[in-house]
């Protein structure tokens, strides 16, 4: 273990050797011999005072029951990971320009004293392809007593927008999953989760179940799932992509999980999974997710843009883990994620797809020059 301080900068740097491996569950889990070395940095947050800046249902293949039977799966070889806390955003866009593989995020303006703010931000090292979450993986448990992160996945979709709306009174980031084919049919409301700064990552290409595709087409028929979702979101976000990524239903094929290992893409499962696909009453909802989230004691919360309710539930479900002293941390990922070309051809091949210049209004593209 070494420990390094740098006063002035007040960064502290912590780096941890251990055989801790990486662990996967399906009520138990697995530990793998494989040697890992986990390094976690941190620099202390914003100066006080300074308030930092802050579904599965409506097409069939989300009918399926989501999230709670994972399959077994063995670790991908890995050798290094981390998760390093940054300064919670300032006000002014002057993060980590170069650590931070994603654009400069602009800053939200917070009007709202009262607001909940990012406690802090923790920078992830996804080399090797670690797992997140203790539903389905354990070495990397980054989050301390009654701090969450806030995932929304199966978006973008009409929904988003509010969920984005509750997030910026709060002045708060999040991490969403879009899905590819959702990224084709909403690329402006993509770009707006992109331009209020959250972390984007994906969530395959049409929310295929991979064990079954796997069982279907086999390895290639799952990796062009999952790289087709890639390429979709960073086309049609038109910026770079967060090296995350979340499994449909979170069913994770070991061959997958080894596969996003070999593309140093990290995998997040969840602490705590709202169930806000089957839950479809606002109030109903953030009372059940707010008793998971006391009984936890912290975690990263699995949500859905997705869905109406929650889009509408956020706001108070928000201020309910103001009011019992959650607070919410921001992941960033350390690098960035590059698309494979050939993926990127397939999804613009796609049919009814849009070509790179359709994310444009179209009254800027066509206009009516003649007759009515
Ligand atoms: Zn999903």
């Amino acid at each position: 273990m070494r420990r390094q301080v740098i006063t002035g900068g007040a960064i502290v740097v912590i780096s941890v050797a251990s055989a801790a491996a990486y662990g996967i569950v399906q009520g138990k889990w697995f530990r793998s011999a494989h040697q890992v070395a986990a390094q976690v940095e941190e620099s202390v947050n914003a100066a006080p005072g300074q308030k930092p800046e802050g579904g599965e249902t409506a097409s069939a293949w989300f009918a399926q029951g989501a999230a709670t039977e994972p399959e077994p799966a063995t670790a991908p070889a890995q050798t290094s990971t981390a998760v390093a806390q940054m300064a919670a955003p300032r006000p002014l866009p002057d993060r980590q320009a170069q650590a931070a593989p994603q654009p400069p995020k602009p800053a939200i303006a917070c009007a709202n004293p009262n607001a909940m703010g990012v406690s802090r931000v923790v920078e992830i090292d996804t080399t090797g392809g670690p797992g997140f979450g203790s539903q389905h993986f354990k070495s990397f448990d980054f989050l301390r007593d009654h701090e969450v992160a806030l995932t929304f996945d199966d978006g973008p979709w009409p929904t988003t927008p509010l969920v984005l709306k509750a997030l910026a009174d709060q002045c708060l980031r999040a991490t969403f999953f879009p899905i590819g084919k959702h990224a084709t049919y909403h690329p402006d409301i993509l770009k707006q989760v992109v331009a209020a700064g959250h972390t984007v990552g994906s969530h395959t290409w049409s929310h295929a179940d991979l064990q079954a595709v796997m069982k279907k087409g086999g390895e290639a028929a799952a990796t062009e799932e999952i790289e087709k979702g890639i390429s979709a979101v960073h086309l049609m976000s038109g910026a770079s992509l967060a090296p995350f990524f979340r499994f449909p239903d979170l069913r994770h094929p070991p061959e997958m999980i080894s596969y996003l290992g070999s593309r140093n893409v990290a995998s997040f499962s969840t602490d705590i999974d709202s169930f806000d696909f089957k839950i479809k009453k606002p109030e109903e909802l953030t009372k059940s997710l707010i008793a998971k989230v006391i009984k936890n004691g912290k975690g990263i919360i699995l949500m859905h843009d997705f869905q109406k309710a929650t889009s509408i539930a956020l706001p108070q479900i928000l201020g309910e883990l103001q009011k019992n002293g959650f607070k919410v941390v921001h992941m960033v990922p350390k690098g960035t994620l590059s698309t494979l070309p050939q993926y990127d051809e397939a999804v613009l091949k796609e049919n009814k797809l849009p070509t790179m210049s359709d994310s444009k209004p179209t009254e800027s593209v066509v206009r009516t020059i003649s007759g009515q």
